[in-house]
């Protein structure tokens, strides 16, 4: 019989007086101040450019966390020359001794790293213990436990044999390297996108999140100790477009592992169909990206379930995952019991310093995303819409955005289609009669199809739901909150322009990166 999943990691709680509690604290402190230098790594050695660009808290952004060089156009080659002979080596391995390099990873960070590695997830990304945890800790933790086992079922995959003839497949790595690009608000996508590849037998060049390059650095520094060798994967910070175009540019381009806007996404396209001439192999384009993901309450939902989701799903994190609840669809006869519930919901919401766990929002990644969230408040006034609660920041000491709903009768919105990544969730309120034309509408106006809920206490309006939705979601939720997917249990992604739905966790991820030989053997 196959061995079972691995479980997934156990998420601590941090309780008041805890050791894990004050295990944290220490190294919030001790960080804060440490004020690290953040080298480029490639072929396994510290490069240092002289072209320096500070990394801030983006709760106290006056204060520097570290400095880290950034690449130039010579650094990005020597990246892509270090993976390409990296590869002759890793290519080779036996999986089982690839497999021991992530499991030992995990293992660094469920012990000795865990606190380091959520702290700077805390400082450098801004977010809340419970938030680190759940991210740096658990689901990268899971992302490698998980992904060893995907891969022994994949390569367990074997084709028939008949008399006299032996089939196989050899589940080879991609020819050439693959560039990951990765986002600052989950550390775990960060490890997972050019870890997954490289289990796989690849050989990456990683360019990570301007905003969250901290926990980039120590994720290398664990994956080295975890015994990578060098070059398999290549840390490039700098500006990503650059990056890109040195990268989409080269012959030996084997892939693209990213998460992050749809525009940069769609640019990539466009730039490997304009390089298509070059590649020795068809690049595999893997991404995840935007989201505008719904929760659809019908009359017969639970008002404080609902409720609960609106607030955690929009709200945690600022709201700042692709995953997170932006419109809602409320009933007339619940809504204004469920807006009662929001705003006294929302009047307890602490915002500031994620390092006081009091607190249950800290602030949005940088000041481009500051100003974002005030121009869409200064339009909402300007407009029909009605801000419920919050429309205002203040980023005199961090980029802070109060939590935010908004109303609006307007379907064509751009509140109700277009992503700001923060939080704000802007409300709809139907006619209860007008349940289903509304499915329509729904599935309709969505050009991304991420994550949504419908919250029903009714099965047949839920099948009903399940079946008109069926494209306007990759992850579908019933009376769930649309954000926290676990690895293993709800294999993560969209598709329409939220991303070529290769859900990240799980086999079918897994099998972007390897490019299967058919061997047949006459006997
Ligand atoms: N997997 C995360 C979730 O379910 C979201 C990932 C993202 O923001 O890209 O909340």
């Amino acid at each position: 019989a196959r061995p079972p999943l691995p479980r997934n990691e156990s998420v601590r709680d941090y309780a008041p007086g805890s050791p894990e509690r004050s295990a944290i604290k220490n190294a919030l402190k001790q960080m804060s101040n440490e004020r690290v230098e953040l080298p480029l790594i490639i072929n396994g050695g510290e490069r240092r450019t002289g072209r320096r660009e500070t990394a801030v808290m983006p709760h106290r952004h006056d204060h520097v966390l570290g400095e880290a060089h950034l690449a130039s156009e010579a650094e990005v080659k020597a990246a892509i020359e270090a993976a390409t002979s990296a590869w002759n080596g890793w290519s080779t391995w036996p999986w089982t001794e690839r497999a021991a390099v992530f499991l030992k990873a995990a293992e660094l960070v469920s012990g000795p790293w865990r606190d380091r590695l959520n702290a700077a997830t805390m400082l450098g990304q801004s977010k809340t213990v419970h938030q680190a945890e759940i991210d740096s800790a658990a689901e990268l933790i899971d992302f490698w436990r998980f992904n060893v086992e995907f891969m022994r079922r994949l390569y367990e995959d074997q084709p028939i044999s008949a008399p006299g003839v032996w089939n196989r497949s050899d589940y080879r790595p991609l020819e050439g390297f693959v560039l990951a690009i990765t986002p600052f608000n989950f550390t775990a996508i960060a490890g997972n996108l050019p870890t997954a590849p490289a289990l796989m037998g690849n050989t990456v060049v990683w360019k990570p999140a301007g905003t969250a390059k901290y926990s980039a650095h120590l994720i290398m520094q664990i994956l080295r100790e975890a015994g990578l060798p060098d070059g398999v994967i290549n840390l490039v910070y700098g500006d990503g477009a650059q990056i890109a175009d040195i990268a989409l540019t080269d012959e030996r381009l084997a892939g693209v592992h990213f998460t992050g806007s749809t525009q940069v996404f769609n640019n990539i396209f466009r730039n490997v169909g304009s390089n298509i001439d070059r590649y020795r192999n068809y690049p595999r384009l893997v991404g995840e990206t935007g989201g505008k993901n719904f929760i659809l309450a019908h009359q017969s939902a639970d008002v404080d379930a609902l409720a609960t989701a609106i607030i955690r799903g929009g709200y945690e994190y600022q709201g700042q995952k692709c995953s997170a609840a932006s419109r809602i669809f409320v009933p007339a006869s619940l809504w204004s019991a469920l807006k009662t519930i929001l705003c006294d919901e929302i009047a307890t919401i602490k915002v500031g310093d994620v390092a006081d766990f009091g607190n249950f929002m800290g602030a949005v990644i940088d000041d481009k995303a500051w100003r974002k969230h005030m121009r869409v408040f200064e339009e909402a006034r300007s407009s029909n819409a009605k801000i419920v609660r919050g429309g205002e920041g203040d980023n005199r000491t961090g980029y802070f955005v109060a939590p935010t709903l908004i109303e609006t009768d307007d379907l064509e919105s751009r509140l109700l289609r277009e992503e700001f990544f923060g939080p704000i969730v802007t409300a709809y309120v139907y006619r209860d009669s007008e349940f289903d034309s509304l499915l329509e509408k729904i599935d309709r106006s969505g050009t991304y199809g991420l994550t949504g809920a419908i919250f029903s206490r009714d099965r047949r309006i839920i099948s009903r739901a399940l079946g008109r939705l069926r494209s306007a979601a990759g992850n579908f939720y019933i009376n769930d909150k649309p954000t926290g997917a676990i690895v293993g249990q709800q294999p993560f992604g969209g598709a329409r322009l939220s991303g070529t739905n290769d859900k990240a966790g799980s086999i079918w991820n897994l099998i972007r990166w390897t490019s299967p030989r058919s061997i047949k053997e006459a006997f």
